[in-house]
């Protein structure tokens, strides 16, 4: 049921609705007028109003395909545009940095890696100057303006996102990374950081496997292990946002010693240092990580023994936080997507054993939809969150320069280059309504604001 505020100006009004629109766009790809107004619970003319507004901004495209709609006419289908505004992507990662420029609509349109070659690699100027190296790489190849920066921590970040409080396996303290990237950037646009787990969990309940399921939880295992727990459609962030820091359960007292000054949490048992020390190899670097993952899967017997064990160790953690959380589904991200598709048996087997009592139907434990690259698109997420929750705040197209994309720079710090192939990690197909996407339009129409 659509709501009335008869407080709202009509521009709050329609900047709400405009967010609500490209946010729909943007998650679930190409729809057509007629479904957009079935969905959104407006009129055809303010859908039309709604539609040539970010249309005049560049933020959306009509094709020229029609689609029939259900009483005969015609309907065009709208469609985001990736290629004018584009939020920058960084994952920091204990091994290595990683960047992509992310269009409207999750489309990948560049991304460069660099690993870490030796410990003073993840200090924290190191890792400015790295990714101010990168992100001038992948810049070069943007083609339109850089609407937003965001950023993926393995740490506990301030909720203001500025400040990374806490990442026990960088050794970062007090950290101001939104300030500090800003400054060697040099760019005007928002920069914001996130937890890598929390940000892998937004990617996948906003595009990926978890769309639409309000109970989930996105664990995110790299050395650390983080989750990012969604609760009745919301981040789970705690009273000081250290909530998903599972890792650092407390699950084996007697064993290894962990960064971050306790013993036997969980990330030492199951994290990729964990991994590569059961096969006899010093930790560090994912190479080794990847050489134990191909052997077992080859049928080494040490390797998979190895798996199998961090599998054990992994259905621990994971029945406490079933037991602790009753999600609807767990997303296994980072090196767990491995080990659930080497052992699915032992994972399941042993989590449906120990959980039967509060889970007599079991629960969904799933591979993200978007494999090791969740976790970049929901710091894309945080990047283009400006843009997605103001679309008005995008100047119309009369005051942007020319959009000759093949010639002309947008954004002094995007200069155009040639058209490049979109990596795009694919929009589910909008299907026609079913129970799922009713729940979306009831949720849609929900969110969409009238004026009496
Ligand atoms: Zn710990």
């Amino acid at each position: 049921m659509a709501r009335t505020e008869k407080g709202a100006t009509q521009d709050t009004v329609r900047r709400h609705n405009l967010g609500t629109l490209l946010g729909h766009l943007h998650r679930h790809g190409p729809t057509s007028r007629a479904r957009l107004t079935r969905i959104l619970g407006l009129n055809r003319a303010t859908i039309g109003y709604l539609v040539d507004d970010l249309a005049a901004r560049g933020l959306v495209t009509e094709t020229p395909e029609t689609e029939q709609a259900p009483r005969g006419r015609p309907s065009k289908v709208v469609a985001v545009r990736g290629d004018l505004h584009q939020a920058l992507a960084v994952h920091v990662g204990v091994d290595a940095v990683e960047l992509a420029l992310v269009g409207l609509g999750g489309a990948i349109l560049a991304r460069r890696r660099s690993a870490f070659s030796r410990p003073g690699d993840r200090s924290v100027e190191h890792i400015v100057r790295a990714i101010s190296r990168l992100a001038a790489k992948v810049l070069a190849e943007a083609t339109g303006a850089l609407v937003g920066v965001g950023v993926a921590v393995p740490g506990t970040v301030s909720p203001d996102g500025a400040i990374v409080t806490f990442a026990p396996n960088l050794r970062w303290r007090q950290v101001p990374l939104a300030r500090l990237l800003q400054q060697e950037l040099g760019v005007g646009a928002a920069v914001r950081v996130g937890n890598d787990a929390n940000l892998g969990a937004v990617a996948e309940h906003s595009r990926g496997v978890g769309i639409q399921v309000n109970d989930l939880v996105y664990l995110h295992a790299e050395v650390g292990v983080g989750a990012g727990i969604i609760t009745g459609g919301r981040m789970l962030e705690g009273a000081g946002g250290y909530a998903g820091e599972v890792g650092h359960m407390q699950l084996n007292p007697g064993g290894l010693s962990c960064h971050c000054g306790s013993r036997g949490c969980w990330e030492t048992e199951v994290g990729e240092d964990a991994l590569v020390r059961r096969v006899g190899l010093p930790p560090g670097g994912r190479s080794k990580v990847d050489l134990v993952l191909r052997r077992a899967r080859d049928g080494d017997r040490v390797c998979r023994e190895a798996v199998e064990e961090t599998a054990r160790w992994l259905s621990v953690g994971l029945v406490n936080m079933l037991a602790a959380l009753d999600p609807e589904m767990v997303i296994l991200g980072g090196v767990f997507e491995q080990i659930l598709d080497i052992c699915p048996e032992t994972l399941a087997n042993r989590v449906a054993q120990t959980s039967r009592y509060f889970h007599p139907d079991g629960v969904a434990l799933v591979r993200p939809t978007f494999g090791r690259s969740s976790v970049l698109l929901g710091a894309a997420e945080l990047g283009l969150r400006t843009v997605l929750e103001d679309p008005a705040s995008v100047s119309p197209m009369t005051e942007l320069r020319p959009l000759n994309l093949d010639q002309a720079p947008v954004h002094p710090r995007c200069p155009t280059g040639p058209r490049r192939r979109i990596e795009s990690p694919g929009n589910p197909p909008v299907s026609e309504l079913n129970p799922r996407t009713d729940r979306l339009a009831v949720a849609l129409k929900e969110s969409v604001v009238r004026i009496s």
